[in-house]
């Protein structure tokens, strides 16, 4: 049985432990409060010139990356893998494969979400006047990740961020030192000018030494009591942040929905990634007429479940990352069994393998006021409740604080649609599960306690610009007749003008220029 590594800074060096077998990955050097300080300084610099570089460049580059990625394929997921507990086979199917989809996707399309745009300004048009909006990089973007996949959130957002013009220092979780590292190493074999990507080491406090920085952007990803932190420290500095915080994911199954499809579903939702991820099925709620029934499959699916090592191409289910996130699975287990739900399988650590494996565990006789129906477990826990109607389930699965992801299981699509747009989540999946954040076209974040901010898609590209507005009046002579100079004749031009732009008409305009030129010649005599 494998002993529990906790708190892994030893001096200066920040070890990574493999947390299924405790042995030592490797290990880092903690930055300081200064070497933040610093990179972020050198990080400014490397602005200025990275964000003249071309979008050709920019792809070029990160295009490379993308090989050097398929290149070092098995080296990195068994890194990703040793340092979180996954199985390898999760390392490339939930991270490298899709941040190398979203990697070609910003490369050869960035240049076109951020193409300049003229905006139609109404009735001031037809004054001489036009504009145009131009993206511009926010600067130096500072990146803290979680550790439940922390190959493919960060990488996501430095591509995004550096597709954009941006420069980018990263700090990995504590747990995930190495993975965090490789990132770094990837873009150094790319090519990637010196600075423009930084890797800072350490725990918390250099995550808060970031964002007291003085970075243009935060984009964190993690739970919401940190969430608020980075916040309220960030406010300090007017920084502003994209939080993805965490979940409590309803999965609603309806009577017509595909039961064998669904329940696998529910196994692989609730358990995959050990039940870690932001948007793993935290809350199942079965229409009651064939709650029995689906739950006796789940239940069936779930023992067959094969717990091991991430290194076994055969586990299907890894270790949990930390002792830390273990107890709190531990307690969310005991909180259900003391308010009167029933643990079917699982419930426990694995003795087997050691105590950072927790068995899947499925639970009945789930209900919303029961804690852990509440609060976000982050394990392998998959407790069921039931319905009867489906305005119940709507209520049901919007009965919480958070709203990350959700999933609506039924075989009439169209019900499926409207339930999915009655529910309160980023996103909404129909006969789908978890996943999406592997599509990185599409925005990523969360409503209520799941944060605000977008990442992916072109939100989330959006999210890493500032807009410019360029104003262009060709009119090279006349005054603008708002300007002092004021008279009866002004407060005249001024109402007239009031009811025209009030009514947004073309025609009207017309109607408003004689008044307009008496205006004009008005402020031209005063001048002359
Ligand atoms: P934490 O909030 O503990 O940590 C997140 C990151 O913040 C880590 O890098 C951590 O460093 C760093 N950090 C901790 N304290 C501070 C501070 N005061 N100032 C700045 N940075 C700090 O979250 P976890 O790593 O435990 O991740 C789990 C959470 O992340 C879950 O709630 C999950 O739902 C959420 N999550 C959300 C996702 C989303 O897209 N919405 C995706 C993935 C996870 P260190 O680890 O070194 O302490």
């Amino acid at each position: 049985m494998s002993a529990v590594v906790e708190v892994p800074v030893k001096e200066n060096d920040l070890v990574s432990y493999n947390p299924a077998n405790s042995k030592e990955v490797g290990r880092v050097k903690v930055s300081s409060e200064k070497d933040v300080q610093e990179a972020v300084e050198r990080s400014r610099k490397a602005f200025k010139i990275w964000q003249k570089t071309s979008f050709a460049e920019r792809k070029r580059i990160v295009m490379r990356a993308r090989e050097v990625i398929l290149a070092e394929m098995d080296e990195i997921a068994r890194t990703i893998s040793d340092e979180m507990g996954k199985p390898v086979a999760e390392a490339l199917s939930a991270e490298i494969t899709p941040v190398l989809d979203l990697m070609q996707y910003f490369a050869k399309n960035t240049e076109k979400m951020l193409r300049p745009e003229k905006r139609g300004i109404g009735l001031l048009g037809l004054m001489g006047r036009s504009s145009k909006i131009i993206y511009k990089p926010v600067g130096v973007v500072g990146i803290i990740p979680a550790w439940n996949f922390p190959f493919s959130i960060p990488l996501g957002e430095v591509v995004m961020a550096i597709m954009a013009g941006n420069t980018v220092v990263l700090k990995p979780s504590e747990l995930t030192p190495l993975t965090g590292k490789k990132i770094g190493e990837i873009f150094e074999i790319a090519n990637l000018p010196k600075d423009v990507l930084q890797i800072v080491q350490g725990a918390g406090e250099t995550g808060a030494a970031l964002v007291d920085s003085g970075v243009n952007k935060i984009m964190f990803t993690g739970s919401v009591a940190t969430g608020k932190k980075i916040a309220e420290n960030a406010a300090k500095h007017l920084t502003s942040v994209v939080l993805e915080l965490g979940g409590k994911d309803p999965m609603v199954v309806f009577a017509d929905a595909n039961l064998e499809k669904a329940s696998s579903a529910a196994v692989w939702g609730g358990f995959t990634n050990s039940g870690q991820a932001c948007s793993s099925v935290e809350r199942l709620y079965v229409e009651e007429k064939v709650a029995d029934k689906f739950t006796k499959m789940v239940v069936e699916k779930t023992k067959k479940l094969r717990q091991g090592f991430g290194n076994d191409a055969n586990t299907d289910v890894g270790s949990m990352s930390s002792e830390r996130q273990t107890k709190i699975v531990e307690d969310h287990i005991q909180a259900f069994k003391d308010s009167g739900a029933e643990i079917l399988t699982g419930g426990k650590r694995n003795e087997e393998l050691g105590e950072i494996f927790f068995e899947p565990t499925v639970i009945k006789n789930a209900t919303n006021k029961m804690r852990p129906m509440q609060e976000e477990t982050f394990g392998p826990t998959l407790p069921i409740a039931t319905f009867k109607t489906e305005d119940e389930a709507i209520e049901l699965a919007n009965d919480t604080d958070f709203g990350l992801t959700a999933s609506v299981w039924t075989s009439d699509l169209s019900r499926g649609k409207r339930i999915a747009e009655k529910i309160l989540a980023g996103t909404v999946n129909v006969n789908e599960v978890l996943y999406t954040h592997g599509i990185g076209q599409t925005p990523w974040g969360g409503f209520k306690d799941s944060g605000y901010g977008r990442t992916h898609g072109r939100e989330g590209l959006m999210e890493l610009v500032v807009p410019q507005h360029i104003h262009v009046n060709r009119f090279l002579f006349t005054p603008d007749v708002w300007w002092f100079g004021y008279s009866q004749n002004a407060i005249d031009t001024f109402k007239e003008m009031a009811r025209t732009f009030a009514s947004g008409s073309l025609v009207k305009t017309v109607g408003l220029l004689p008044q307009m030129w008496k205006r004009i010649k008005e402020l031209n005599k005063k001048d002359e």
